[in-house]
C-alpha cells in the first residue's frame, strides 16, 4: 500500500474521513468528516483564528453568506471569467482539465510505462485506452460556479450562484467594516468559510473537492508609493505562511514557491505564489499568496455605485486601498497534516499531530478493568481533564493494544492509573513520539498539559 492509501484507509477506519454518501454509491469529490475529522478540523481552524485574528490588532473576523447578491459575481469577474478550459474524450465522454491533459503528455513523453501503469480515470477511455490527442475536442471554457435560484420562479432574475470563494465578502462589507468598527490602515479582514466549485478533475482525496472550506485574509494596505511599499508587506505574509507550516506540523521540506511568472497571472495580480507540496500523487498547491492591487474595491465601487473608499485623517485624502491576499485551503491542510504526520516502523503507525491539533489530547486507562478502587479512580481523573481537554476513556484489552490504537489516531498522552495510583496518588504518562513513560500527581495534571498544549 503507498502512503496515500494508507492514509484514506486510516481515516476511513478510525473515523476521520469517510466516502460522502458511501451507500448510495459515493458521490465524487465529497469526503465526510468523521468524528476525529471533525475534531482535527475543527483544531486547525481554531489555530488559524488564534493566530491570525485574536493574537494580532490589525485583523478583524467576518463570517458572511454563503449566497450573496449575484452582481457580487458579475463585479468580481467570476460569471464571466472563472472558467476552466475543459477537453471532452469523443469516445467515452469523460471530460477533464486541459492542464491535467498537458501534465499527462509531459509523463508520457518521460516515460512511456506509464500509459499502461497509469490507473487514473480520467485518462482513460472506458475503452480502456489512454486518451489520444485524436480522440479529443478542443478545448472550450467551463464555468466552475454552481448556479441556483432563488425564490419560486425559475427564470433569469432569480439565478443565484454558491460562492466560488470566501473573499468577495469582505471586498462588499469593507464599507461597513470601516463605519462600524474603525481601523487604521494597514488592517485585515479574514473569514473561514465554505466555498463551491464545479471541479472537472476528480480524485486525489481531499485535494480537490466540490465543496471544500478556506481560510483568507484580505490585507488592505495604502496605494504604494514605490514597490518597496507593497513588497514590505508581501513579505511579512510570506513569512506568516512559513511560520503557519511550523505550527501545524506540515513539513516545510515538502512545501515550494512556485513564483507565478508574468503573463500566467491573473491581469490585475503584481506578484503572485503558490506554496505547493509534494503531495504522493504529485506537487501541487496548498496555498496562495497574491497582491491583488485595488482591482477587487475598485471594481465593486463601480458596479455597486457605493463609496469604498478610505479617508486617510492625516492625509485629509481620501482613496481605494490596495490589498494582499494569504489564503488557506482548510482541506488541502488536513491533508498535508496528515501526510507529514504519518510515522510507521514495524511495530506501531503513529500519526505525530502537534498535541495542539490531535483530536483527542490524552486517554485514560485503569490498568485492569475488574478492580473497582482502580476504576474508579481513573473514572474520577477522566471526568476531571473531560473539563478541559478533549480526553478519551478505554479499560479495553491489554495497555499495550490501548496505546497502539490511541498511537494510529495521534493521542500524544496516555495515562494509566494503576496499584501505585492507590498509594501515592500518581499515575503514569506515557508519551506517543517516544513511548517513555513519567510519572505525574493526580492534583498536578491540570497544569501540566495546560503548559504542554500552549501553542
Ligand atoms: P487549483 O489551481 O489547485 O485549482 P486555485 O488556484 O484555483 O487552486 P485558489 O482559487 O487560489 O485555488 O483557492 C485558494 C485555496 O483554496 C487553494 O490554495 C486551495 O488550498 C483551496 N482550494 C481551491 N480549490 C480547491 C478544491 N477544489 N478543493 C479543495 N481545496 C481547494
Amino acid at each position: 500500500m503507498d502512503l496515500m492509501e494508507k492514509i484514506v484507509s486510516l481515516c476511513k477506519r478510525r473515523g476521520f474521513v469517510y466516502p460522502s454518501s458511501e451507500i448510495y454509491g459515493g458521490l465524487s469529490n465529497a469526503w465526510d468528516y468523521g468524528p476525529l475529522g471533525t475534531e482535527l478540523k475543527k483544531n486547525i481552524k481554531d489555530l488559524w483564528w488564534r493566530t491570525f485574528v485574536h493574537r494580532r490588532d490589525d485583523i478583524l473576523g467576518l463570517d458572511a453568506a454563503l449566497i450573496m447578491n449575484p452582481k457580487v459575481w458579475q463585479a468580481s469577474g467570476h460569471v464571466e471569467g472563472f472558467t476552466d478550459p475543459l477537453r471532452e474524450c469523443k469516445i467515452c465522454h469523460q471530460r477533464f482539465r486541459d492542464d491535467a491533459w498537458k501534465e499527462f503528455q509531459k509523463e508520457l513523453k518521460k516515460d512511456s510505462s506509464i500509459k499502461a501503469a497509469n490507473t487514473d480515470p480520467v485518462f482513460i477511455c472506458t475503452t480502456g485506452k489512454a486518451h489520444e490527442e485524436k480522440d479529443l475536442t478542443q478545448q472550450r471554457n467551463f464555468n466552475l460556479m454552481f448556479k441556483t435560484q432563488i425564490g419560486p420562479v425559475e427564470d433569469d432574475s432569480s439565478i443565484a450562484y454558491l460562492r466560488p470563494e470566501t473573499a468577495q465578502a469582505m471586498f462588499v462589507d469593507f464599507q461597513n467594516i470601516l463605519s462600524s468598527y474603525p481601523k487604521k490602515l494597514p488592517f485585515g479582514v479574514a473569514q473561514i468559510g465554505k466555498a463551491f466549485r464545479n471541479e472537472i478533475t476528480t480524485g486525489n482525496f481531499l485535494f480537490r473537492l466540490r465543496e471544500f472550506e478556506q481560510m483568507e485574509i484580505e490585507y488592505f494596505i495604502a496605494p504604494p508609493k514605490n514597490d518597496n511599499e507593497w513588497q514590505k508587506y508581501y513579505e511579512q505574509w510570506q513569512k506568516a505562511m512559513w511560520q503557519w507550516f511550523d505550527s501545524v506540523g506540515i513539513d516545510r521540506n515538502k512545501v515550494h514557491e512556485h513564483e507565478i511568472p508574468d503573463g500566467e497571472r491573473a491581469h490585475y495580480s503584481k506578484r503572485t505564489i503558490d506554496f505547493e507540496f509534494d503531495y504522493p500523487f504529485g506537487t501541487k498547491e496548498l496555498y496562495g499568496l497574491a497582491y491583488r492591487t485595488d482591482y477587487d474595491l475598485s471594481k465593486h465601487q463601480k458596479y455597486s455605485g457605493r463609496d469604498l473608499e478610505y479617508f486617510d485623517q492625516e492625509t485629509n485624502s481620501k482613496f481605494i486601498p490596495h490589498v494582499i491576499e494569504p489564503t488557506w485551503g482548510v482541506d488541502r491542510s488536513v491533508l498535508a497534516i496528515l501526510l507529514s504526520s504519518y510515522w510507521q516502523d514495524e511495530k506501531r503507525a503513529v500519526l505525530k499531530f502537534k498535541p495542539s491539533l490531535a483530536p483527542i489530547k490524552m486517554a485514560v486507562f485503569p490498568l485492569v478493568a475488574n478492580k473497582e478502587n482502580i476504576v474508579n479512580k481513573a473514572r474520577n481523573v477522566y471526568e476531571s481533564l473531560k473539563k478541559y481537554f478533549v480526553t478519551a476513556w478505554d479499560d479495553r484489552g491489554n495497555i499495550g493494544k490501548r496505546y497502539l490504537s490511541q498511537d494510529e489516531i495521534g493521542t500524544p498522552w496516555c495515562l494509566t492509573i494503576d496499584y501505585q495510583t492507590l498509594d501515592d496518588d500518581t499515575i503514569t504518562i506515557r508519551d506517543r513520539d517516544t513511548t517513555k513513560q513519567q510519572r505525574v500527581k493526580i492534583p498536578d495534571l491540570k497544569k501540566y498539559f495546560l503548559e504542554k498544549l500552549e501553542d
